[in-house]
Order: C-alpha cells, then sequence, then structure tokens
C-alpha cells in the first residue's frame, strides 16, 4: 500500500458534489448515482470500488462526457478549475477530452481501431497540435518508451491484432498520457489481463503518475490492485458512495458493513482452504425503487428497524474518513 501523509489535505483537482444520475429506461428512470460526493485530490491516485452496478462505471463515464443517451444528471455538479462538468455542451467537451482530461478504457481490443496501424492512432490523437508529422511521430516514439514497449520505433507500424493484450493496453496508456492530462480515468484497465500483466501495468501507472503528476481515478473490482495502486479509495453501493477515506484508513479500518464484507469475500485475504469462495448474499437493490433508508439494509448483518427508515448519512470516522452507516452515529455527520 502506497505510503500517505494521512494528515495534510491535498488541493482537489474534480470536486463532485450531490451528482445524481438518472438512465431512461422502458420501466421508467434508473436512479444510477444518488447523490454522491467525491473530491479527487491533485497529483493522487483514487480508487473506485464496489460490486459490478454499483455505479463505478457511470460516475467514471460522467467525468468524461461519454454518458450514453439515456442518461441524464438530474443534480449536483463536477467542479474543475471553475467549469461544472456536469452541464458542458458537446463543444465544451471536445476541447476538453484528450487534453486536460483522458481514459483508459477496459478492453485495448476495442478501444484501438483494429485497421488503423498504432502509429497512424498516435498521430491522429495529436490533431490539436500544430507540429509537424515527423515531431509527432518521435513524440510517439517517445511516449511508447515511456510505457517500456521494446523498439518502438518499429511498434508504430504494426497493427493492433499484432500486439499481445499486455502490449495493447501500454499502447492505450501511451497514447492516454501523450497530451498529459490533469485527470487520467483508468477504468477496470486491467480486467482484460492475466495476473503476471495486471501487475505490470499497475507498477507501469503508478510509476507515470509519479512522473507525469496527474490525478487518476482508477476503477476497479480487484482490491489487491487497489491496495497496491491507489493512495485514497472511495467504496461505492448502489448508486451511492457508502465510504470514502485514504487506502490505509480503509484497508486497515473499514467502517461500513458492505466494505467489511467485500473485504471478507476478496480471494486474496482467504487464508483457510476452501471449496467455496464467500460471497455477499442477496442482491443490488432495484435503483428504479431505491428503498427509503439504507440500500445495504437487506443485506447487512447489522441491520436494526432505523436502518429501514432513515437514510444514513456519511458519517466521520476518523479525519478524511466517512461511511454512510448507522452504526457510526455517535460521531459527526458530515453529509
Ligand atoms: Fe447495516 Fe444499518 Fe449500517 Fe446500513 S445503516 S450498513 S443496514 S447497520
Amino acid at each position: 500500500m502506497p505510503e500517505t501523509n494521512e494528515t495534510a489535505q491535498p488541493e482537489t483537482l474534480v470536486s463532485v458534489r450531490d451528482l445524481s444520475l438518472d438512465f431512461d429506461t422502458l420501466s421508467g428512470p434508473l436512479h444510477a448515482l444518488r447523490n454522491v460526493t467525491l473530491a479527487l485530490p491533485k497529483g493522487r491516485i483514487t480508487g473506485l470500488v464496489g460490486e459490478s452496478g454499483c455505479g463505478k462505471s457511470t460516475l467514471a463515464y460522467s467525468l468524461i462526457g461519454l454518458l450514453p443517451g439515456n442518461a441524464s444528471i438530474v443534480g449536483g455538479e463536477i467542479a474543475m478549475d471553475g467549469l461544472d462538468l456536469a452541464h458542458l455542451r458537446a463543444s465544451e467537451w471536445r476541447k476538453l477530452r484528450g487534453t486536460r482530461i483522458a481514459m483508459i478504457f477496459q478492453d485495448p481490443m476495442t478501444s484501438l481501431n483494429p485497421v488503423t496501424t498504432v502509429g497512424q492512432q498516435m498521430l491522429d490523437i495529436q490533431y490539436r497540435d500544430r507540429s509537424s508529422r515527423a515531431e509527432k511521430r518521435a513524440k510517439a516514439v517517445e511516449f511508447l518508451e515511456q510505457v517500456q514497449i521494446p523498439d518502438p520505433e518499429s511498434k508504430l507500424d504494426v497493427y493492433p491484432h499484432q500486439l499481445s493484450g499486455g502490449m495493447r493496453q501500454r499502447v492505450c496508456i501511451a497514447m492516454a498520457l501523450l497530451t498529459q492530462p490533469d485527470l487520467l480515468i483508468a477504468d477496470e484497465p486491467t480486467t482484460a489481463l492475466d495476473a503476471t500483466l495486471e501487475m505490470q501495468i499497475v507498477d507501469l501507472l503508478k510509476e507515470l503518475q509519479g512522473k507525469f503528476g496527474c490525478s487518476v481515478l482508477f476503477v476497479s473490482h480487484h482490491l489487491g490492485t487497489v491496495a497496491e495502486l491507489c493512495d485514497d479509495v472511495a467504496v461505492m453501493y448502489a448508486g451511492e458512495v457508502v465510504e470514502r477515506g485514504t487506502a490505509r484508513q480503509i484497508f486497515h479500518d473499514p467502517a461500513h458493513p458492505y466494505t467489511q464484507a467485500l473485504f471478507e469475500c476478496d480471494p486474496g485475504r482467504i487464508r483457510e482452504a476452501t471449496r467455496e469462495l464467500p460471497t455477499i448474499p442477496g442482491t443490488l437493490p432495484d435503483l428504479r425503487r431505491p428503498p427509503r433508508g439504507c440500500a445495504f439494509r437487506a443485506r447487512c448483518p447489522h441491520a436494526w428497524p432505523r436502518c429501514a427508515d432513515e437514510h444514513p448519512p456519511l458519517y466521520l470516522r476518523d479525519e478524511g474518513h466517512d461511511a454512510r452507516c448507522h452504526l457510526l452515529d455517535e460521531t459527526e455527520a458530515v453529509a
């Protein structure tokens, strides 16, 4: 786990405040994000964890303006340097995307164009740059070197299918960093890779973040990877952030029963031989009709009547660490 300064308050790059987002479905609006509040500090890596369907990717895509047509932001804001990203026009997004905010997607094979060479794709994304073709090509080689691709010059002339999965993801990382963004969003960038390649990519991301100093939002359901890479962690459940803190606080002192349950199910933490991997009983609630009280109530071993009636606020657990659970009620509510 990275060494972090637990007390100093880093400057914020992006501040998500009370963000709510609905998907329009045939059976009515699905409340995919519900009053999400999260700060992405400058120069740090924030991990976003939770089960599939809890809203991690929706939040990530809302930070880069790549939401599907049936999504609407129905409340809140995403503040970045005086801009509200939640309400930008398409033309304003085009100026930000690929300059100040970049993204690495889950599957490099589907995020690269299969019928265009790696080099051409790396030249194309420099379309705003007025330098010569030779200069852009040299920059592409430089960034392929940064991501430790051997013989980078020759790799400019190959097609994505001629590279291994790990090499393709390195190309995607090089392309995302080429414009030196302030915020790099990585949406499960290691899910399509095997365990060895996963660690290589995680080490590379860590090294490059240190070199370029950008903020990173790292979306993952792999807790071991998050512990290895991230400075801060936010845990999402049913479209809400239910716990926030530094990686050290979340991994050493998880306060929310959902976070605790996630850790109990993490194969990396199971110490005794077992034929069955543990799971969290039950399923996510139907977000077309979110429950009135705590969204985790039906699956929580500590639930009591108050949890059904009252929606828990974020209670302060420790400085910089809070969780949305009534068990922490003796502490101060922060939101
Ligand atoms: Fe469990 Fe109640 Fe806490 Fe929700 S508020 S996580 S149901 S104890």
